[in-house]
């Protein structure tokens, strides 16, 4: 029976003993909780490597106790399943160190078994997010990044990137990233094609994520929104490259201030006593919104915002 469950939960230890199967309520959810001992034989000292017996016959390695440990499985037909795992401890007598029996199916200090990782490895090679694979194998979302950062030391080394003349960076929402909200993407800015994307915005790790790259210097365009943090890079990073706001940015806060100056002239025409033109402003905001756009680039040398009286009568 015991040698069917550790089949059915693709264990081989033989030193690991199911002693138990139990329904319990854990973190408020009905778990599937197998008891469980991992008791290996004594076996020679890792520290000092007297072996259990000396040439006297007296017993140096002795067991010690038994740990607790509360080890996550991959669930079992829809339920959580723990597994509440004693491990044996040994005491050797020689060089006074103690040490826990460990097994191949839970890294030492861990608290999540083996099968666990491997699915959460095979779920990132598909196209689904961070969060669904955390609720999937009951994990936390940084327990996913971190196994995930953790497959980076398997990746071949990239080669160092070229740097295009004009440097195009903005950043997104992207949630990828557990470090920061926002990621960083960055393009050629004459071709359009992307250079790189990158999991945090920070100035710190963009500056040294810059320095890494081949021509730096070679950069005589960075093509920017208004964020000042990008204004240092320049300072930092690029040396010989001027900074040009992207005309994207600039027409979003023309279109803000436009917006802005039409509510608050809306407030003041309610607010002394006229109902007739605070409507029109309010039905016509498309229209108002292209004109304004059109008069404050052309006023835009003399900071004055237009609108033409025939809109409003
Ligand atoms: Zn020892």
């Amino acid at each position: 029976m015991e040698n069917s469950i550790k089949k059915m939960l693709r264990l081989t230890d033989k030193y690991l003993t199911i002693q138990d199967v139990s329904y319990e309520t854990f973190h408020q959810t009905n778990t599937l909780v197998i008891d469980a001992v991992l008791a290996p034989p004594t076996s020679a000292c890792l520290t000092c490597g007297s072996a259990v017996r000396d040439s006297k016959g007296k017993t140096v390695i002795v067991k010690n106790g038994k740990k607790m440990t509360c080890i996550r499985f991959d669930q079992f037909n829809h339920l959580p399943l723990i597994m509440r795992l004693k491990k044996q401890r040994y005491h050797c007598r020689n060089c006074h160190t103690h040490w826990t029996a460990q097994s191949y199916f839970v890294r030492p200090n861990h608290s999540i078994a083996e099968h666990v990782k491997m699915k959460i490895i095979a779920l990132l090679t598909e196209k689904v997010s961070l969060s669904f694979i955390a609720k999937h194998c009951q994990v936390s979302i940084p327990t996913v990044t971190r196994i995930l950062k953790s497959l980076k030391t398997y990746l071949p080394k990239q080669a160092k990137r070229h740097l295009p003349k004009v440097l195009m960076v903005d950043e997104f929402r992207s949630h990828v990233s557990s470090e920061d909200k926002m990621s960083f993407i960055c393009a050629d800015g004459e071709t359009g094609q992307l250079v790189d994307i990158l999991p945090t915005r920070k100035l710190s790790r963009l500056t040294t994520y810059f320095q890494t790259c081949v021509n730096p210097s070679d950069v005589n365009y960075l093509v920017t929104d208004m964020n000042a943090a990008y204004f240092q890079l320049t300072k930092k990073v690029f040396p010989h490259a001027k900074l040009v706001i992207d005309r994207f940015h600039v027409v979003k806060h023309m279109n803000q201030a436009f917006q802005d100056f039409r509510v608050r002239e809306m407030k003041r025409l309610i607010a002394s006593g006229n109902r007739t033109m605070p409507r029109k402003l309010k039905s016509h905001w498309r229209l108002l919104t292209k004109i304004g756009r059109i008069s404050t680039t052309q006023n835009i040398k003399l900071g004055v915002a237009f609108v033409p009286q025939s809109i409003l009568t």
